[in-house]
Parts: structure tokens; C-alpha cells; sequence
């Protein structure tokens, strides 16, 4: 026993050096892990995205390559809506669900086999004060989820969870949790918010094409909004988003599910200091606002 000791001893100084430069190596080779991760909002769009080659599908492509590293990732998407309650994924291994139909087969085919992160999932749910966060394992990742962490993440090898929203809470209430899960930024993990800012099916002029500006003027009204509210942190202008556009409003959002994922990202990052930047705006379909925004650095 003492000779083990001595020999940790004698060992540690050499070893302590050699651990200090494979970390210095390390850090050559991958952008260092910063001290709070971002918070993201994406305009994910059609699900086609996730096969198609445009210019969403590689601006993600090349975000993902940008963005550090990590620990976990927190997945907010519109396509997990719980009346009445907020849940959380607490699976070690989130299956990849195929919500949507009329899709071509190679959609169905995709799979994500990122693994789950049940433990930051619990934390999560921890820090939720305003509300019991119900552990769930009947979801998994959703298309608002992998059609965009297929190309932000291709190697499927971070961990993800989602939680849900609440469809029967007002927007403030959203904003406000958001704010709750802000600590989790300091534990390594990315808190994603995923939807559309205009989101509204009814009214489609093209298939899946791209296009800088909207086909329809409410359109375009309520997302450069949006996009004034994002640039001047005027974060209570996107809480109250029912009047950031007069008329437009109505029409851009007329339900709220593509909105408020928004607002987490929002809500968990810091209103006075961190900038909310704009990193892809356009359209798909002529009126679905593809806009992506970075809260902090
Ligand atoms: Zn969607």
C-alpha cells in the first residue's frame, strides 16, 4: 500500500504536466467550452429540409460547425404540445418519431439516434418551480427535434431530451420558464427552441422553395417584427406578440404552437446582456418565417 503510494507520489508531477498538455492539444483542436452555452431559436420549416440540399439545410450545416460543443441538449419543439401539463423526456434512448404524412419514404427511413439525457432531464425538472415537470417516456424526438439536429449535430452523438409545452398557458407563462431553465446553460447544455415565427398552413404559395422575402405582405409584417423586437431586446414586445403587428398578428400566428418555443430561448438568456442575433431569415413556402436567432455567445 505505502509502495502504491509512494509511487502516486513520485508519479503525480509528471503526470499532472502531461495531463496539462494533452489539455492545451485539446484545445487546438476544438473551440473551448464557454462558461454558459447559448440559447437557439430555429425556424425549422418543412420536414423536408432534413434531405433536401437548399440553403436552410446548409446554413445549418455550417451553424453546427460554429456552435460549441455541448454537454446535452434541451429541445423545446412545437410538435410536443401538452394541454394542461409540461413534461419532460427522460429516456436513455429517445426513439426518432415520423409525426407527419404525405412525405416521401426516405423521410420515414430517417432515424436520430442521439441518446437521451435523463439525468439533466431531472435537473431540468428540478428547476421548475412554477409547475410539476412530469417525467415521460411515451415521446421521443419529434420532426421539430431531428430534422434540424440532423444537420446542426450529424453525428447524433450529444445527448437530447425534450419538454414539452403547455398548450393551455399564455405566453408569459412560457417566457417565464424559460427563465427558469436559464442555470442549465451553465452546466453545458444547449436550450433549443424550435418552430416558425410565422407559421400558418392555410395559406402556402409554393411547395418547399426558399425566398427572401414573404409572398404575403402579413407575412412579412409580423416576422420584421419580430425581427425589430429581437434586435432592440424588446422582450416584452415578443411576449405581447399578439399586438407586435397590428392586423398581421392574427393571420402570422393564428395558433401559437410554431410561436412560443421561441420564448424559451428567449427567456433563458439575459435580456441586458446578450444580444439576440438574427443568423437566418427568409421564407419557406412564401409564408413560413425560416427565421434562426443566437441568444448570447
Ligand atoms: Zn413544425
Amino acid at each position: 500500500m505505502s509502495s502504491r503510494r509512494q509511487f502516486l507520489r513520485q508519479a503525480a508531477g509528471p503526470l499532472a504536466a502531461l495531463g496539462a498538455l494533452a489539455r492545451l492539444a485539446g484545445a487546438a483542436m476544438a473551440a473551448p467550452t464557454p462558461a454558459r452555452m447559448p440559447t437557439l431559436f430555429i425556424g425549422h420549416g418543412s420536414p423536408m429540409n432534413a434531405i433536401q440540399d437548399n440553403g436552410f439545410s446548409r446554413f445549418l450545416r455550417s451553424w453546427g460547425g460554429r456552435l460549441p460543443r455541448p454537454r446535452a441538449i434541451l429541445m423545446v419543439s412545437a410538435h410536443w404540445l401538452t394541454p394542461g401539463t409540461t413534461a419532460v423526456g427522460v429516456q436513455a434512448r429517445p426513439r426518432t418519431i415520423h409525426d407527419f404524412g404525405g412525405f416521401p419514404k426516405a423521410l420515414f427511413d430517417m432515424e436520430y439516434p442521439a441518446p437521451g439525457a435523463p439525468g439533466f432531464a431531472r435537473e431540468a425538472a428540478a428547476l421548475v418551480l412554477r409547475t410539476r415537470v412530469a417525467p415521460r417516456e411515451d415521446w421521443g424526438l419529434d420532426h421539430g427535434s431531428w430534422t434540424v439536429l440532423h444537420h446542426l449535430y450529424p453525428a447524433a452523438d450529444v445527448p437530447v431530451f425534450q419538454l414539452s409545452i403547455d398548450f393551455d398557458k399564455p405566453a408569459a407563462y412560457h417566457h417565464a420558464l424559460g427563465r427558469e431553465l436559464a442555470p442549465l446553460r451553465e452546466r453545458g447544455v444547449l436550450i433549443v427552441g424550435s418552430g416558425n415565427v410565422v407559421h400558418n398552413l392555410r395559406v402556402l404559395d409554393h411547395a418547399e422553395g426558399l425566398a427572401a422575402s414573404a409572398s404575403r405582405p402579413w407575412a412579412q409584417a409580423f416576422d420584421d417584427g419580430v425581427r425589430r423586437a429581437l434586435a432592440g431586446r424588446d422582450d416584452m414586445a415578443l411576449v405581447n406578440y399578439t399586438r407586435l403587428a397590428g392586423e398581421a398578428a392574427a393571420t402570422a400566428v393564428p395558433t401559437p404552437d410554431h410561436y412560443l418555443p421561441l420564448l424559451y430561448a428567449l427567456g433563458a438568456s439575459d435580456s441586458m446582456s446578450e444580444p439576440a442575433a438574427s443568423v437566418f431569415e427568409g421564407f419557406q413556402a412564401g409564408t413560413i418565417s425560416m427565421r434562426c436567432v443566437q441568444f448570447g455567445a
